[in-house]
This record gives C-alpha cells, structure tokens and sequence, in this order.
C-alpha cells in the first residue's frame, strides 16, 4: 500500500539528510516511513501510491481554503508568464502591504521575506537595534523558526527529536535568549526584574502550535503587554500559523492584544515561501534603507509569492464566513473526539482555539511545555499510525498543531471521528 513511498524514502536518504528537507516530515518520532505526496485538491492529499488521505496538516497551516484552490492556481500561472523574479520593485509588492495593513491591526509598514524563520529573525534584530538591547525572551516550547537565538527550548521538531542543545549554534549567542514556561506571567516578571533594562522583546506565539495547541490563559498576554509596556519592552506576536487564520486581523484581533511587531509566514504566501514582519512606523522605519538595521532579501517580494498570497488574502478578507464556518467545523470535529475519548476512558485533553486544534493523552490540563511533554505520546504515535491507515493525515507528532482547511466537508469530518472511534473504542 505504501511500497512507492517506501522505495522514494530510501532513494532520498542517498542524497537529502534524513531524507527530507525538513525534520518533522521523516516521521522519526512517530516510526515508519514518510508518506511521499503526488498532489493535492482541496481537503484531500494523495500520495505517490494513489492513496488518499483527509488533510489535517494543510502545510502546517496556509491551506485555509484547501489545497489547489482554483482561484490562486489560476493567479499563479497567469503571473508566471510574466517572469518568475525581477529583483526589483513592483506595484503587487505595494498592494499586498496595502492589502496586509488593512487587514492586520498595528501594521504602519510592513517588509516581505521568504519564510518565517527570516521573519523573525529580521523582527528580532529590529527590536534589538530599535532599543539598543540584546535579550529577549521566549516561551518553552514556542518555535521562531531556526534562527541561532531561537533554538533554546524550542517546541516543533527540536522538541519532537528532544534536542536540548542544538549543536552550533554558538553559547554566547543563546546566553541572551531567556525562557519563561507559556502561561507563566510570574516567571516574566522576575525575568524583566532581573534584566531590568536589557530586555529587548518578548516573542510569543499568541496561541502556541509547536507544542500541540496551547491555549493562552485568561490574562497572560494582557499582562505580557503591561510588562513590555512598563518597562520599554517590545512585545512581537509571531503570528506564524495565527495570522489570518484565527481571524482577518490574526490573534491581535481575535485576542484583542495590541503587538508592537508582528511576525507572518506561510499562509500569506498562500502555500508558497514568503514571511512578512511589520509594525508601527516608529519602530519600522529603522530598517534599511529607512534606518540602519539591515535586512535584505533577493527573492524577497517575489511576484508569483505575491499574487499567491495576495489572491488568498482577499478572499479571507472579502468573506469573514469562512472563519465563522471554519470555527464551526473544528468544534464539531472537537465535540466528535470528545465523545469518543470520554467513552474510552483514556485521559486525554483537547485544546482548540478557531481551526487549531490537537489531542494531548493526558489526565491533567495542558498548559505549557512540561504539561505536553508529559503526556502520552506513545499513545499520541499509535493513534497517528491508526488514523494514516484510515486515510487521516495528522501531524507526526504530538508536538504540533492540527490545521482545519474550509474545504473539509462534514462528511469528512464524519469520517475522520469514524476512525478515532474504532481506534479507541476497539
Ligand atoms: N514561527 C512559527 C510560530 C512557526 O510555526 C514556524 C514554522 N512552523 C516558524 C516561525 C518558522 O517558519 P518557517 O518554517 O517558514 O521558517
């Protein structure tokens, strides 16, 4: 059933680390072989052996609208024909930021990349440059992409592969990356007391997905600005996989938290490589060439980047149903799970925020890093094998985020607590 993947899994060992250009995908933690994809339409993947599979990854977070949604295939192809790059500046650069700031809140500027990582990079050294300061502070468990400064207790694949020291990444570069656990207010404020005056940012995902799905509790984020606000602080919202997914305005406008900086990736380039970061202009107008915090790209603002995202955004934009539907749907696929796991006895915890949901299998609340990782995930390895045999396709690890498309229909999330429940209930 799988033979092709199996043959192209060990064909791309002989000449791609792992296999795979990116860690999670090697199915490493969850055993077995990577299932390698053919195509995609819509709600549904097919891998290169014909199978089908309900997507829940949705490439980890873009495909709000479902894969190969015609509109920005259609948009692509059209602007491809134009030339792939110019390398210098084009009018649909000026509409996607124009379009951006009319739908993220506290977005003066904003400056186009290739993917998160670079986005919160470039936002970090912006905020060390802007206040003259090198420490910042993160969350256990919170991912920033693979930014030296931000490999220190982070959650995604550095937590699935239990990596606690990436080698490289040079100590006297991580000694200024302080770490709080998420949900931790308290252990902020002894951070800021301690470094009183040295603390350039705090970086947060407003609802953290590199853990499984963490919830911000009632208050902490509130209190998170309070403390970047009493004592010069810049507080950055990587809005990574909740920007323009848990609303038009992303978890600023869903949480109604105001950010100073703002970090975007993925789902503005509508499935292809682009980050963003923006801002006030006080803060913005210190990137170059305004300022002197330098930050370049050559493919950044690239046209077929652009019109992708730009044509995905303005859909989102012009018909808020989709996240109302979108809502809806992930909290019948929760209230379907949560049936099905209270007859089974098993303790399990389910977090959902909008269409970012996941399954810890544990008795007790999962509030940050260590209440994950001390759950289940043996069980959370034998449900993902369960649910990829029954044509599901979830993360391959406990420590990442479902992601629900608005292409998936009832019926496939019918089908998706049908195989939950023989699973559990067998
Ligand atoms: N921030 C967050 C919140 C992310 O989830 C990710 C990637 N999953 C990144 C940053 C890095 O993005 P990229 O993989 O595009 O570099």
């Amino acid at each position: 059933m799988y033979n092709k993947s199996i043959s192209l899994f060990s064909r791309a060992q002989e000449s791609i680390p792992g296999g795979v250009n990116s860690p999670v995908r090697a199915f490493k933690s969850v055993g077995g072989t990577p299932v390698f994809m053919d195509k995609a339409k819509g709600a549904y993947l097919y891998d290169a052996d014909g199978n089908q599979y309900i997507d829940y990854i949705n490439s980890w977070g873009p495909m709000i609208l479902g894969h190969a949604y015609d509109p920005v295939v259609k948009a692509i192809q059209e602007k491809a024909a134009f030339s792939t790059s110019f390398g210098a500046p084009t009018e649909l650069e000026i509409e996607m930021a124009e379009l951006i700031r009319s739908m993220a809140p506290n977005v003066d500027l904003v400056r186009m990349v290739s993917s998160g990582t670079e986005a919160c990079m470039s936002a970090l050294r912006l905020a060390r440059g802007y206040t003259g300061r090198n420490k910042f502070i993160k969350f256990e468990g919170c991912y920033h992409g693979h930014a030296d400064a931000f490999l220190v207790k982070a959650g995604s694949g550095v937590a699935t592969f239990n990596i606690q020291t990436v080698p490289g990444v040079p100590g006297n570069v991580s000694e200024d990356t302080l770490t709080a656990p998420y949900n931790d207010l308290d252990a902020v404020m002894r951070l800021a007391a301690e470094h009183k005056g040295e603390i350039a940012a705090i970086i947060i995902e407003p609802v953290a997905g590199n853990m499984g799905c963490i919830i911000p509790q009632e208050g902490f984020l509130e209190g998170l600005r309070a403390v970047c606000d009493a004592e010069g602080i810049l507080l950055i919202f990587d809005e990574v996989m909740t920007g323009f997914r848990l609303a038009a305005g992303g978890a600023q406008e869903r949480l109604k938290i105001n950010a100073d900086l703002v970090t975007y990736g993925k789902v503005i380039g509508g499935g292809m490589p682009v980050g963003a970061f923006g801002g006030k202009k006080e803060i913005m107008q210190h990137i170059a060439p305004l300022g002197n915090v330098y930050q370049a790209g050559t493919l950044s603002g690239n046209p077929i980047a652009m019109i992708a995202g730009y044509t995905l955004l303005k859909e989102l934009k012009e018909n808020p149903s989709i996240y109302k539907e979108l809502d809806e749907k992930t909290a019948y696929l929760h209230k379907g799970l949560d049936e099905v796991l209270q007859q089974s006895g098993i303790p399990y915890v389910i977090n959902r925020f909008g269409s970012m949901i996941s399954v810890h299998f544990s008795g007790h609340p999962v509030n940050n890093f260590t209440d994950a990782a001390s759950a289940n995930n043996t069980l959370f390895n034998e449900f993902f094998h369960a649910m990829l045999a029954e044509g599901i396709y979830l993360p391959p690890s406990a420590y990442e985020t479902w992601f629900l498309s608005n292409a998936l229909t009832y019926g496939d999330l019918d089908r998706t607590i049908a195989a939950a429940r023989r699973f559990f209930l067998k």
